[in-house]
């Protein structure tokens, strides 16, 4: 019922623009590498998937916060259009994780952090799952994360 058809470059602009100054402050960079030849049109509840993607962001900037040396935190989000779908792809050299916490973590309630409420990442799945896409994670401990959301693009009307 909400939903509007954006570019999904747009939108991600958008949403690394409201995460700038808390970057600043935990000394990380977000890098965005949009395919700026090509509008990748997605029809969307757009609150609802920037709320994905702040969430995604968040998480990693708090990873980033877990490693002890302060060695520069990146998060790197790019777009690759894959037939009818888009992947956005979301990484960070943060902590990381084990396959045992990676199976856990789009479960409700589920955390490791001491303020967390494990929310983020189930509503995120849910979110996605509800636009038709799909959500993925790989991770390995001690080197970083990526998060792979695919949605489903709209093509031109003639
Ligand atoms: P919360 O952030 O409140 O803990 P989330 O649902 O957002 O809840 O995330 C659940 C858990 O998944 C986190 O507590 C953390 O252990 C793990 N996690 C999520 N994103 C990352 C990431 N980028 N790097 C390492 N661990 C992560
Ligand atoms: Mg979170």
């Amino acid at each position: 019922p909400l939903k509007s058809i954006v570019d999904i470059s747009t939108l991600l602009k958008e949403a690394v623009l409201l995460t700038e100054s808390e970057a600043l402050m935990k000394n990380c960079e977000v890098i965005l590498n949009l395919q700026e030849d090509r509008v990748l049109n997605v029809s969307i509840d757009t609150k609802q998937i920037k709320q994905v993607i702040l969430n995604i962001i968040k998480n990693a900037m708090e990873a980033i916060e877990e490693i002890e040396d302060d060695h520069g935190g990146i998060i790197a989000i790019s777009t690759q259009p894959d037939g009818e779908f888009v992947n956005i792809i979301i990484q960070d050299n943060g902590n990381g994780m084990d396959k045992a916490l990676m199976n856990r973590l789009f479960d409700p309630f589920f955390t490791t952090k001491e303020n967390g409420t494990g929310l983020g990442l189930s509503v995120s799945y849910r979110i996605i799952k509800n636009h038709r896409g799909d959500i993925t994670v790989d991770s390995t401990k001690g080197m970083g994360t990526v998060f792979v959301i695919t949605l489903p693009m709209v093509g031109e009307r003639l």
